[in-house]
């Protein structure tokens, strides 16, 4: 029999109302001949609940605990739904991480997912249950519970997909799909019927936050089909998939937006071996994650500015230790910016087409946005800008390439 992975996300398990619905989702694609693991959330606002709860206990709570703690929440909500399931005459049973061996490595609070045994839920299938997995948990090597970080039971789902060679993988959330652009801000965004794992990789590091980015790791390393959709309405969703040669055609299949970024300058930094080193060698020590990095070096002076961009969360860390490293370089001053957004175009067709980031310079051109940095890959470009132009500047672009209109 075919098989098919099912994730729901918190708003879909957020009620036993929500929940019912879920169930009924469920049965209806059982009755459709298909066998069905079914991946949950914790419900709505649960894992924050559990978060806050654990911090009022201690500021910086044990990370073993923690994860205690948070693994409740997609608990009850298997449960739950086992529970509904049976009530509605279908046999169903729910599993913990742990119990269906969900091994991963043990870095609390993001660990990986290292294997999962396939048996005891293939053996349920067999016998004709809906299996219900705790989503967002597993178990390291010496038993502890661990969890995946947010968004974590996605990784859950596509890893059990694959382990299980399911036909597919659908994820239920609250919205339609992966749209061009974020539909909050640009009225012309438009739901993609397919996207490559490349392209969603991109965009689930640069914002878009529909899928946890492991999740699409674990989909393109093991050629899982995962489908997008919503547990609201029957609208068909996005196919995340191996690239094809249509998503090729498009110049570009999104562009998306992170507020959370900041800017740090170095001024005339001695230009000599070794700098550059020294000074990202402190920052990565520190935790940081660095994402531009720009180097300008005057032959001439013998000077070279730095600039590099942060989380707006490591800002203030980060410029503490930028400020302590130019005194001790001798660098004439730090240039400190918070409020600077990233805009970026993904798209694989920029691998085979050119022109593409001089249209999008043209387009934040027209509208007077200034660029403060610029970064490319083989399929992304993008640029720094004040954070007071984000809207402005994606729906340019947006406008600018066409995005709203149906891929032919
Ligand atoms: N409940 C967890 C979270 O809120 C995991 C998930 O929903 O995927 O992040
Ligand atoms: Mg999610």
């Amino acid at each position: 029999m075919a098989l098919i992975v099912q994730k729901y996300g918190g708003t879909s398990v957020a009620n036993l109302d929500r929940i019912k619905e879920v169930a009924k989702r469920v049965i209806k694609t059982r009755e459709e001949g298909y066998d069905v693991v079914v991946v949950v959330s914790a419900m709505a606002g649960e894992t924050d609940r559990l978060l806050n709860l654990a911090r009022e206990a201690a500021p910086e709570p044990d990370e073993r605990e923690l994860d205690v703690i948070l693994a409740t929440g997609e608990q009850i909500s298997s449960a739950l739904l086992a529970i509904v399931l049976n009530s509605m005459g279908y046999k169903a049973k729910s599993y913990l991480g742990h119990q269906i061996k969900i091994t991963t490595d043990s870095f609390h609070g993001k660990a990986r997912i290292t294997s999962v045994d396939a048996e005891k839920i293939f053996s349920d299938l067999h016998e004709g249950r809906i299996v219900v997995v705790a989503g967002f948990q597993g178990e390291d090597e010496r038993g502890d519970i661990t969890t995946l970080g947010r968004g974590g039971s996605d990784t859950t789902a596509v890893a059990i997909a694959a382990v299980l060679g399911a036909d597919l993988c659908e994820i239920y959330t609250d919205v339609d799909g992966v749209y061009t652009t974020d539909p909050n801000i640009c009225e012309q965004a438009r739901k993609l019927d397919r996207i490559s794992y490349d392209e969603m990789l991109e965009m689930a590091s640069l914002g878009t936050k529909v899928l946890q980015i492991r999740s699409v790791e674990f989909a393109k390393k093991y050629g899982v089909t995962i489908h997008v959709r919503s547990s609201f309405n029957e609208t068909k969703g996005t196919i995340v998939c191996e690239e094809d040669t249509e998503m090729e055609k498009a110049l570009v299949s999104g562009v998306t937006y992170d507020k959370n970024q900041a800017r740090i300058e170095i001024t005339k930094v001695p230009d000599r071996p070794g700098v550059a080193a020294r000074f990202f060698d402190a920052i990565s020590a520190a935790n940081i994650v660095v994402d531009m990095i720009i180097q300008t070096a005057s032959l001439e002076e013998g000077y070279a500015n730095m600039a590099f961009t942060i989380s707006k969360t490591d800002f203030p860390r980060a410029l503490g230790i930028a400020r302590s490293l130019a005194r001790e370089l001798g660098a004439k001053d730090v240039i400190a910016e918070e409020d600077v957004a990233k805009v970026s175009m993904v798209g694989v067709g920029m691998r085979s087409h050119s022109g593409v980031a001089s249209k999008m310079f043209r387009a934040l051109a027209k509208e007077g946005i200034n660029i403060k940095m610029i970064s490319t890959s083989e399929i992304k470009i993008s640029c720094i800008i004040d954070t007071k132009y984000t809207e402005l500047a994606v729906r340019s672009l947006h406008e600018a390439f066409e995005l709203g209109k149906e891929r032919k």
